[in-house]
């Protein structure tokens, strides 16, 4: 503004003096035509004076030349001194003023020694007979009006300072509005800000103060809300946080959190007290801690299906199991969770209870044997008279001879369980067996008019089982099979080798045979299906009573494959027959 007002104001009153001198030329040019003396009579006596008339009126500078350029009044010079002064004919203004019209000139004067604007006019009158060509009359002299330049400048000066305190004004005023509107509307932006910075940072607890209910008022409220809304998730967060951690710190099973790298990020106490976790365990890989095989095959196990793995592992030196292991994957290849169940406990109660039954049964054994004894003895001699009696006695040996077998079948699977059996195995061919279960089978399917069909191909490998126990677990099957098939069905025993990928530690790729046992029987209902292997279970206890069996056959068989580290399990559609597998790694 400034800048532009001064020019501005500099050009407009150049302009305003230029044409104030150009009205003081043309009233002097006009005076002069009226009062000068004619050419001829031109003195220094006669015009001076008329001159300073002029000047003074104008308050300004005039002058008077002759045509010869003979200075004949001037404002500033008087007598001697106006007489002496050069010749003004050469000046720039009075020859543009001859030949123009007019001359203006800003210029230094070696008269006065000062600056000033000229402004010359011709002066023309008609002199007796003589005419000028264009009528204006004769050119007798020319008149100059000059005003000190100092004064115009002084006068831009005036005002370009007015202009400047005006300037510099406004801008302290615009400075004072800034610093106004800055703590008005920029300090709460400030705080708000600040205060969200202060939120990123993790001080939940910063808030703003809302001191004005404008837009940036709301603003500052919304965040406060907002920050309100966070602290109270934060706090559900943090409750439920203590909580999961309370229930990891007290519960009896062991949890331990891996990453994709298999290194330790948790572990509850537990789990720390079970593996024997030193102190500094998180970020160790759990194999560096932890040297046990199974458990590292288990997690790569998860690792690579994706799915929950499950394995009962030997975490001492006692010879069962003693805990049951899961890995859990959280997050694709990211995080895991191994749970560790203690089970040595119930491994511990289960071995008394396998002992108490072991003992009760040896216990039993005697006193059973010397009934039958006394039984047989009984009837085979000639005492026995009545026939009552005898239907007694007779009574008495089948039900003792059961018990015997109760008994006996109890003692093998304590035995098992106990892990008192000790495998014998020999490598030898399936069809081995299929002789001696003839041997003992043939009358019985005969009588229930059942054929065996025996399907298990010569090319087939040896197997490297314990012959003995295996000849039970096809006993007991086929025995199951006969005896819950009616009359005119068939019983198919088939076996056939099978790859198994098996992810223990390494991707060695397993070959198991599996053996089937398939019949046209009754069939077992969904809901018995996996509880038939248990100890004493049978699906219709009236029948199985009464057909002598006693619900353990089953749970010898598992025993028998578990030992021989295999798998059995079963298929069986109600009404139309069962099959029972089982698969022995070879
Ligand atoms: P059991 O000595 O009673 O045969 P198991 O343990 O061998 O005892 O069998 C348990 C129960 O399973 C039997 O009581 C029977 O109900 C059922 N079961 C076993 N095998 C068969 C089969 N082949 N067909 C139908 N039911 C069967």
């Amino acid at each position: 503004m400034y800048f532009y007002l001064a020019t501005m104001l500099k050009d407009s009153m150049s302009s305003h003096i230029t044409s104030e001198l150009e009205a003081q030329a043309a009233l002097t040019r006009e005076f002069l035509i009226e009062k000068l003396p004619a050419k001829d009579n031109f003195t220094y006596d006669l015009i001076d004076p008329l001159v300073d008339r002029l000047g003074k009126a104008n308050n300004a500078r005039v002058t008077f030349i002759g045509l010869d350029g003979v200075v004949w009044g001037d404002t500033e010079r008087d007598g001697q001194a106006l007489r002496a002064m050069n010749n003004h004919l050469t000046r720039p203004e009075v020859q543009d003023a001859i030949k123009k019209g007019n001359g203006i000139r800003d210029r230094y004067s070696d008269t006065t020694q000062t600056e000033f604007r000229y402004f010359a006019l011709p002066i023309h009158r008609n002199v007796g007979a003589e005419v000028s060509p264009n009528g204006e009359g004769t050119l007798i002299g020319i008149c100059r009006v000059a005003l000190p330049m100092v004064a115009v400048n002084t006068a831009i000066g005036n005002l370009r300072r007015i202009v400047l305190i005006a300037s510099v004004a406004g801008l302290i005023l615009a400075i004072v509005f800034s610093v106004f509107s800055t703590s008005v509307i920029t300090k709460p932006i400030q705080k708000l800000t600040q205060m969200t910075q202060s939120l990123a940072a993790g001080n939940i607890n910063s808030r703003v103060p809302v001191d004005s209910r404008n837009e940036l008022g709301q603003l500052s409220q919304n965040f406060n809300l907002m920050a309100d809304r966070i602290q109270e998730q934060i706090d559900t967060i943090s409750e439920e946080h203590r909580r999961s951690a309370t229930i990891l710190r007290n519960m009896g099973e062991g949890v331990l959190l891996v990453n994709g790298a298999s290194e330790i990020t948790y572990a509850n106490p537990t789990a720390i007290s079970m593996l024997a976790l030193p102190e500094a365990y998180i970020g160790k890989a759990l194999i560096e801690i932890n040297r046990i095989p199974e458990l590292q095959a288990l997690l790569k196990k998860a690792e690579q299906t994706e799915t929950i793995a499950f394995a009962e592992i030997q975490l001492g030196n006692l010879r069962e199991p003693e805990a049951e292991v899961t890995v859990v994957p959280v997050s694709a290849g990211q995080e895991y969770i191994i749970v560790v169940h203690d089970v040595t406990k119930e491994r511990q109660l289960e071995r008394i209870r396998a002992d108490f039954v072991a003992n009760v049964s040896h216990e039993l054994r005697t006193p059973l044997t010397t009934i039958r004894g006394y039984a047989e003895t009984l009837l085979s001699e000639n005492s026995v008279r009545t026939k009552t009696a005898e239907q007694f006695i007779v009574k008495i040996l089948n039900h003792s001879a059961r018990l015997t077998r109760l008994i006996s079948d109890l003692l093998e699977l304590s035995r098992l369980e106990l892990g008192e059996v000790e495998l014998k195995r020999s490598p030898c061919h399936l069809n081995t067996f299929h002789e001696p279960l003839l041997d003992v089978f043939e009358p019985l399917l005969e009588e229930s008019g059942l054929v065996l069909k025996w399907e298990i191909p010569e090319k087939l490998p040896t197997v490297n089982v314990d012959p003995q126990l295996f000849m039970q677990i096809f006993v007991n099957l086929i025995d199951n099979a006969i005896k819950y098939t009616p009359d005119g069905g068939a019983i198919t025993v088939a076996a056939d080798i099978c790859r198994r990928e098996e992810i223990e530690g390494s991707n060695i790729a397993s070959e198991e045979f599996i053996l089937s046992v398939k019949d046209t029987g009754t069939g077992i209902p969904m809901e018995s299906q996996s509880r038939v292997f248990e100890r004493f279970y049978r699906v219709d206890e009236g029948r199985a009573r009464e057909m002598g069996s006693t619900g353990l056959g089953l749970a010898i068989v598992k025993h028998i494959v578990r030992c021989h580290n295999g798998r059995i399990w079963l298929e069986s559609t109600l009404g139309q027959g069962s099959v029972f597998y089982v698969a022995v790694p070879l």
